[in-house]
């Protein structure tokens, strides 16, 4: 008979609906962000909540949100590393992976003039801290 296929079918989607829902697992607390900030003086970067600010757990400087795109150059890469604090400085952050926006200059030397020619740059989105600019040489 159709109507008992009908009510087979029922059972059968209840009896699974049912099981569905005693094997989801109690939803955990709140998901914790992590975003990369940076230590502009050990050249580090940490997995670190957003929501409040850190200091560096090795020197106990300030540390920097960056961002969750942000990747950390090597330690050694004087340029890169004064690259991304210059960056940072004038108000760039690490947002995301690419998009519809000139990518972010290569070259430290490439850094000033990138900045006036896109001074709008959709990952210009902080305030320039000019306090943060590594010294020139
Ligand atoms: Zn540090």
């Amino acid at each position: 008979m159709v109507d008992e296929e009908k009510n087979r079918r029922m059972e059968l989607r209840r009896e699974i609906g049912n099981r569905k829902v005693k094997e989801i697992p109690s939803p955990s607390p709140r998901p914790a962000y992590l975003a990369a900030h940076a230590c502009f003086n050990c050249r580090k970067s940490f997995k670190l909540s957003y929501e409040k600010s850190h200091v560096c757990p090795e020197c106990g400087e300030p540390i920097y949100l960056m961002g969750r795109a942000f990747k950390a150059p090597k330690r050694s890469d004087d340029e890169q590393w004064s690259k991304v604090q210059r960056l940072y400085a004038l108000g760039f952050r690490f947002q995301r992976y690419g998009g519809d926006y000139p990518s972010l200059p290569e070259r430290l030397r490439e850094v000033d003039r990138f900045v006036e020619e896109f001074p709008d740059h959709e990952l210009r989105v902080a305030e320039p801290n000019l306090s943060l600019l590594p010294r020139k040489h």
